[in-house]
């Protein structure tokens, strides 16, 4: 192929316990998917339909097992939030997939940190305009390893997930506090964008999130998924 200058490298995650990448085509996001979380950000939890939002698939960082990211503090905010969520990654095709035919299309799970530019989005919120200065931002997706879905869903229904800021809880929850299951968030996000391989969602992000700056050490974990480790280290 005859590209006018050198074409993107593809974007990818590896897959636990395999030598293999997940290549990421595109990042999907629900918003207020814990009612703890609903509240703390001035929203009534509610049975409403989930909303999305999307961050460009190079958002993405892979953080390998075992190593901790460095993760530039971002410009323009000043109040960077951490939120640690389940990722579930697709790795077969559909539309309109019913909640009950959904897990046939998970290819794996892994742990996220949707990181935000709080403020960003709190002025962009309070102005009806779009939130991709707050949250779709360069470097705004650290994800851990892929796991083959396998017999992990069973595992994760009720699986305990949090985030640790310098060795002190700041979020703690658990999976069977979704408002809405990985399931019924494939079953609405198929309705209004046809899922392919490669797709990563973001299920959204339990109460407590908050605050970090330069030296801070994140450390995201949800049980069976191993744990992410993320130092916010000074823009240069
Ligand atoms: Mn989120």
């Amino acid at each position: 192929m005859d590209f006018v200058f050198a074409a993107p490298p593809p974007v990818a995650l590896p897959v636990a316990g395999s030598g293999a990448l997940f290549p990421v085509r595109r990042v999907y996001c629900v918003g207020r998917n814990y009612a703890a979380h609903a509240r703390e950000m001035g929203s009534d939890p509610t049975r409403e339909p989930p909303f999305f939002f999307c961050k460009p698939a190079d958002a993405v960082l892979p953080v390998a097992p075992g190593t901790t990211l460095e993760l530039p503090y971002p410009g323009m905010t000043a109040n960077l939030h951490h939120e640690v969520e389940l990722v579930a990654a697709i790795g077969k095709a559909g539309r309109d997939i019913d909640a009950g035919d959904a897990a046939a299309h998970v290819f794996g799970y892994a742990v996220g940190l949707d990181m935000t530019r709080r403020d960003l989005q709190a002025d962009m919120r309070q102005a009806g305009r779009p939130w991709e200065i707050g949250k779709a931002y360069d470097a705004s997706a650290p994800i851990g390893p892929i796991h083959a879905a396998g017999g992990l869903a069973q595992a994760l229904a009720r699986a305990p997930i949090a985030l640790t800021v310098n060795g002190q809880t700041r979020q703690s929850s658990s999976l069977d506090q979704l408002i809405w299951s990985v399931p019924e968030t494939i079953a609405h996000l198929s309705r209004y964008f046809e899922l392919r391989p490669g797709d990563l969602i973001f299920t959204g992000t339990p109460e407590g999130v908050g605050a970090v700056v330069p030296g801070d050490l994140m450390v995201g974990s949800i049980a069976g998924l191993g744990s992410l480790s993320v130092r916010v280290i000074e823009r240069t």
